[in-house]
């Protein structure tokens, strides 16, 4: 039995004050009893007002994307050692935003992912076709490719101590969900191109969906077979909205 997660991306978005708010609000619907397992991914900059705010609360907190190098002459960049350095256990890999507006790779994707996960993080890699790959029929091949590259580079056996996000580009800040059965038929699909490698990693192997999860479609969606919780990004910045998808699971 897998238990639900349901993670919030905040992407660029917060302040020390709305954060505080925020926090205190998931905090306080998560200590009267949440059974899925909850998490937050503030921007870096604000990691430890998130850490100072959540030790010891039942919510746990991961990076946005990490450095695939340990070190060194990396401007800008945030490394594994460094979120682990602000108890993060969770580190997301491959959003559509970084792989469409910063030309993340999956190859890169793949190196992060690697790193992330020798460090000691879980590591959240997200997959999903834009509409022009859906309506062309290529859903299946280009979460393939991208699972596959990770899959190569890690191993199985490292896929199943990550948690994999189908998110379908379309879906992803537009409003359009995609049904349950479109999102369960490609769950499905990843489930399957794991079990081909290693059938216990794939039972094991927690995979969420996102894409415009709201309060009010996120209970079908995660009632669904291979839909075990969620990766939510604009309604994690509303407490009560996030905790109602979160009690969803
Ligand atoms: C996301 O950023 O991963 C996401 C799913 O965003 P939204 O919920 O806003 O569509």
């Amino acid at each position: 039995m897998r238990q639900t997660l349901v993670a919030g991306n905040w992407k660029m978005n917060g302040s020390l004050e709305v954060n505080q708010q925020l926090l205190n609000g998931i905090k306080a619907g998560v200590a009267e009893g949440i059974s899925a397992k909850v998490v937050v991914c503030p921007p870096a900059i604000y990691i430890p007002q998130v850490a100072s705010l959540l030790n010891g609360s039942n919510v746990s907190w991961g990076g946005q994307n990490v450095s695939q190098e340990k070190s060194g002459a990396f401007t800008g960049e945030v490394s594994a050692d460094m979120l682990l350095d602000h108890q993060c256990e969770y580190v997301i890999v491959g959003h559509s935003e970084r792989r469409a507006l910063y030309g993340e790779s999956d190859e890169l994707v793949a190196q992060k992912y690697s790193a992330a996960q020798a460090a000691g993080l879980i590591p959240l890699l997200c997959v999903g076709e834009l509409l022009e790959e859906r309506e062309a029929g290529d859903t299946e091949s280009v979460v393939a490719r991208q699972l596959d590259a990770v899959i190569d580079k890690v191993g199985i056996a490292a896929i199943g101590m990550g948690i994999i996000a189908y998110e379908p580009v379309w879906a992803i800040g537009t409003g359009k969900t995609a049904s349950p059965q479109q999102a369960q038929e490609v769950h499905a699909f990843i489930r399957q191109r794991v079990a081909e490698k290693d059938a216990d990693v794939a039972e094991k192997v927690q995979i969420l969906y996102g894409g415009s999860v709201k309060p009010d479609n996120a209970a079908e969606l995660f009632a669904m077979t291979d839909i075990d919780g969620g990766l939510i990004g604009g309604a994690s910045l509303d407490a009560e909205g996030f905790l109602a998808i979160c009690r969803a699971g």
